[in-house]
């Protein structure tokens, strides 16, 4: 068999060509197979090396002679795929077929290869012998592999980085209905390191902080890996239970809390850990770093040095107020808000029970929620700043509803009382507000009353106290909202523009205690009450002294009335008198008057 007979053509040739072709450059074609940097073979149907070249030798670690008349299975392993195709090939069913194939090497090691397999037929055009060109590529095979390593480590830590954990979350979760946990792990403080220390100082911390979880965790199967700046995950594919994540938690906390001995520094880190464990099944990777992620805010907010372990109800009630807090200014502009009126009731004399005036509290009409009272939304609406655009709202509301029951029912007299929370004297201008309200309602000043509590006037004096000064002088009625919930300050308040206390329904309370159950608690319950009693009686007479009235607050049964105007409380407040109703309820009870 002589090369005379073959070509290097790539694209099958046909035999006058190949002919043609070697007689006009037998030598050139000799030349260039030998020569060639690529390794070549001719294969004849038997599968037996006709022909090699010597780059193919040096490839695979043999002489030409020696390769001569192997067997291609002695270089390579065959599969299933690449036979098939090859006998395609051999077939004439297709002319050239590329192939990523793995030779032998003759000390055994693996050589990987693009080889491109030709046909070449004869005079007849039957199928004679193939032509192999080897590529080496092993070199760029472990470059990729090194690539992929790089793409997938941290190159500080050389701990998995963020896209090997995600890509062994995504593992976990197809292997079925196993327990997954995570902790997932951050620095308390690790800004400052850096800022105080240094950078390399901080690098130098994480990769201790590094190599601490990889030698407690990693020999336990989980996987270490650094999500993000100090951020860490612990993953345990299989978990066996909430126990074994809280237990593995802890060790986290206590693990990273050692000192460090960093180059010439001692450092003392800790970490807060949040912690998720449950069952694949219904849960997602998003979903489970999502939740790790909120359950490491509240260790932290829970004061750091710690781990939480995963509660879908406070994730629920977060959720909530996030939302609410979002979607609270749009409400109030398409009228979600509405007001109700609660009586205050005279408690004097032949006047008891008389209406004087009513409360307005806000209402949410949530469109999923239903009706939200407003403990559920006015401590959000205070710390966005809503409270400002919506308590004017109310304001301006209540204005119109008291000027239409003044109007309907004049010699009723009945006041408005509204509620003001601090934010609204030191963010916006009350008094220019409550000025142009009244102005644009044409209530009278008097028939205004504005709730605040003692801690939204106390304080160093500035802006509320102005403010306060300046409504009282418009004829506003000041009351003092809680009152014994807060300082009690009764001495600064008597030097304030207030009008009137409302006494905390905490006060009223002791007027009435629980059934007691035994002779001996009844005695020391009417003790108690005596006493409340007793410091209500006293509170009230100073009070008077002072020229304020008072207004009990949370008023639920006779007996607590009647102790109350004993007490010589002047109003009060309480579902006893009327719970909170809409304003045409109260346009009723005005009527029957
Ligand atoms: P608050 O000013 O102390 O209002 C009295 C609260 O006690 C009202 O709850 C009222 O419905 C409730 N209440 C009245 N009588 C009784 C009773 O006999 N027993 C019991 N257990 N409770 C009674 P509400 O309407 O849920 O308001 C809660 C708080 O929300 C108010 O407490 C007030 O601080 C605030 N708030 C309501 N409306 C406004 C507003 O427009 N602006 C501001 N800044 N705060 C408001
Ligand atoms: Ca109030
Ligand atoms: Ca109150």
């Amino acid at each position: 068999m002589s090369l005379g007979e073959a070509s290097s053509g790539e694209a099958a040739l046909t035999q006058d060509q190949l002919i043609e072709a070697l007689r006009a450059s037998e030598t050139r074609f000799r030349a260039a197979f030998t020569d060639a940097g690529i390794g070549m073979a001719l294969v004849d149907p038997d599968d037996l090396i006709i022909e090699a070249n010597p780059a193919l030798a040096e490839m695979l670690g043999r002489t030409v002679p020696e390769l001569k008349r192997l067997h291609i299975h002695e270089v390579l392993e065959v599969e299933e795929h690449s036979r098939r195709i090859y006998l395609e090939l051999l077939r004439g069913d297709r002319d050239r077929i590329r192939l990523e194939k793995r030779l032998r090497h003759r000390c055994g090691h693996a050589v990987w290869t693009n080889v491109t397999v030709s046909l070449i037929r004869d005079g007849s055009g039957n199928p004679q012998y193939t032509l192999a060109m080897v590529e080496d590529v092993s070199e760029a095979r472990l470059l990729g592999d090194r690539l992929h390593y790089q793409a997938m480590h941290d190159p500080l830590t050389r701990l998995p980085n963020r896209s090997l954990f995600f890509e062994r979350l995504a593992v976990a979760f197809t292997e079925g209905d196993q327990r997954i946990g995570l902790c997932y792990l951050d620095l308390d403080g690790f800004a400052a390191v850096n800022d105080t220390l240094g950078h390399h100082v901080g690098d130098e911390l994480l990769v201790a902080v590094a190599r601490r979880l990889e030698q407690r965790f990693t020999a336990r199967g989980h996987l270490v890996a650094r999500v993000g700046g100090d951020e860490f995950a612990v993953l345990v594919p299989r978990s066996a239970g909430a126990e074994e994540l809280t237990a593995l938690a802890a060790e986290v906390v206590e693990v990273l809390a050692a000192p460090y001995d960093l180059t010439g520094q001692r450092v003392v880190a800790t970490a807060s850990v949040g912690v998720v464990e449950r069952p694949v099944p219904g849960t997602t990777p998003t979903e489970l770093v999502k939740d790790a992620d909120s359950t490491l805010g509240w260790a932290k907010s829970d004061g750091r040095a710690r781990w939480a372990f995963y509660d879908p109800e406070r994730t629920a009630h977060q959720t909530t107020r996030q939302l609410l807090a979002t979607t609270m200014l749009p409400a109030l502009e398409r009228g979600e808000f509405t007001v109700e009126y609660q009586p205050l009731v005279d408690l004097r004399g032949e006047d008891l029970g008389v209406p004087r005036g009513v409360e307005a509290l806000v209402r949410w009409q949530h469109p999923e929620f239903g009706t939200l009272s407003p403990d559920r939304f006015i401590g959000i609406a205070e710390e966005t700043g809503a409270i400002v655009p919506l308590g004017r709202w109310v304001l301006e509301t209540a204005c119109a509803q008291g000027r239409a029951w003044m109007r309907e029912f004049p010699e009723a007299g009945l006041f408005v009382s509204v509620n003001m929370a601090a934010r609204q004297f030191w963010d916006s201008d009350v008094v220019a507000d409550v000025a142009e309200v009244l102005g644009t309602t044409r209530l009278p000043a008097r028939l205004l009353q504005l709730e605040l509590t003692e801690s939204a006037v106390m304080g160093p004096a500035g802006r509320p106290l102005q403010a306060l000064h300046a409504l009282a002088d418009m004829g506003v009625r000041i009351a003092i909202d809680d009152f014994g919930t807060g300082y009690s300050n009764l001495a600064y308040l008597s030097r304030l523009p207030v009008h009137v206390l409302k006494l905390d329904s905490g006060f009223v309370e002791g007027f009435h205690p629980d059934q007691p159950s035994t002779a001996l608690e009844t005695r020391r319950e009417s003790r108690r009450e005596a006493a409340d009693q007793q410091i209500v009686a006293a509170l009230v007479r100073l009070a008077h002294a002072l020229g304020l009235t008072v207004t009990a607050e949370g008023v639920e049964s006779e007996l607590q009335a009647d102790r109350l105007r004993a007490t010589g409380c002047d109003h009060a407040q309480g579902w006893h008198f009327g719970r909170a109703t809409a304003s045409d309820a109260i346009t009723r009870m005005l009527q029957r008057l």
